[in-house]
């Protein structure tokens, strides 16, 4: 990226009233947290798209929230990483704001973000498929598989998982953020799940300027307006203009995840 560049994103962003940003799993891939295309993505010999299904959870709701309880393990140990706090930082400065995640390891509200849209859920929530009643629940690991709610009834993580509608009212917001925004970022998505990846395409269609930044390029790359290639940890500081705001060290650089 160049340094002309990155200051014309600038200028755009010092200008602009309404910025919205997109964030998938890359964005919390230096944190340690594995994305689920990358191989240190797989748990046995499971596959993600196996385990995060109503008909997995139904057929076998231990196994299912044995892999959940992996991954909590595994995402409280870890920490934001310097993307995350740049993303944070632009919420601050932008009068009008919106942060899109299809995450669901809740770093970036770890990292001060507030105005976020969890499109996938979170890991750190339990729906009971009884009376339907969404708790906060931190134990990791949990000490009973599968924990029940007090009703008695199954309790499952809030997280739409594959086959599921998205809330409606998180997916308004999120389109409503995409058609009126002048800046859309997209952070760590390889921009192929729907409906979220057509939220750039709208933003465009709309007026909003593009801005993508990925290890490699992703299907959306022709639609941007400008494409950053590397790691959002090092590229999205630079390109925001921010001077890197201190926090804990990065467990990982890239790559294996923290230990859970
Ligand atoms: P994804 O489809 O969003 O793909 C990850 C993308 O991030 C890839 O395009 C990859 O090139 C890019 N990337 C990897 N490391 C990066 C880095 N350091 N900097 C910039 N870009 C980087 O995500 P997925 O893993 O295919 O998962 C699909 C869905 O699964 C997501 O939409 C999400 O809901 C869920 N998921 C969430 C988490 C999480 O909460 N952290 C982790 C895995 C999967």
């Amino acid at each position: 990226m160049s340094r002309s560049g990155a200051s014309k994103l600038q200028g755009r962003l010092r200008r602009a009233r309404r910025v919205a940003v997109l964030t998938g799993a890359g964005v919390s891939a230096e944190s340690g947290v594995p994305t689920f295309r990358g191989t240190d993505g797989l748990w046995r010999q499971y596959r993600a798209e196996d385990l995060a299904t109503p008909e997995a959870f139904r057929r076998d709701p231990g196994l299912v929230w044995e892999w959940y309880d992996w991954r909590r393990q595994l995402v409280a140990t870890c920490q934001p990483n310097p993307a995350h706090r740049a993303i944070a930082a632009l919420e601050r400065d932008a009068p009008e704001f919106l942060l899109i995640t299809q995450n669901v390891d809740g770093l970036h509200r770890k990292a001060g973000s507030v105005r976020v849209v969890e499109l996938h859920g979170n890991l750190w929530r339990v729906r009971c498929v009884r009376d339907e009643r969404t708790t906060e629940n931190l134990e990791a690991p949990l000490q009973d598989i599968p924990p029940r709610c007090t009703c008695g009834g199954l309790l499952r993580p809030d997280v739409v998982w594959f086959g599921e509608a998205l809330p409606a009212e998180d997916l308004r917001r999120a389109f409503e953020a995409a058609e009126s925004c002048e800046i859309f970022l997209v952070v760590g998505t390889s921009a192929v799940v729907q409906p979220a990846a057509s939220l750039p395409m709208i933003a465009r269609e709309h007026g909003a300027y593009v801005v993508e930044v990925n290890l490699e390029p992703t299907p959306l790359t022709s639609t941007a307006h400008e494409s950053h290639h590397g790691k959002a940890g090092e590229i999205l500081p630079h390109l925001l203009g921010l001077t890197p705001v201190p926090g804990p060290p990065s467990p990982v650089p890239q790559g294996p995840p923290c230990s859970p």
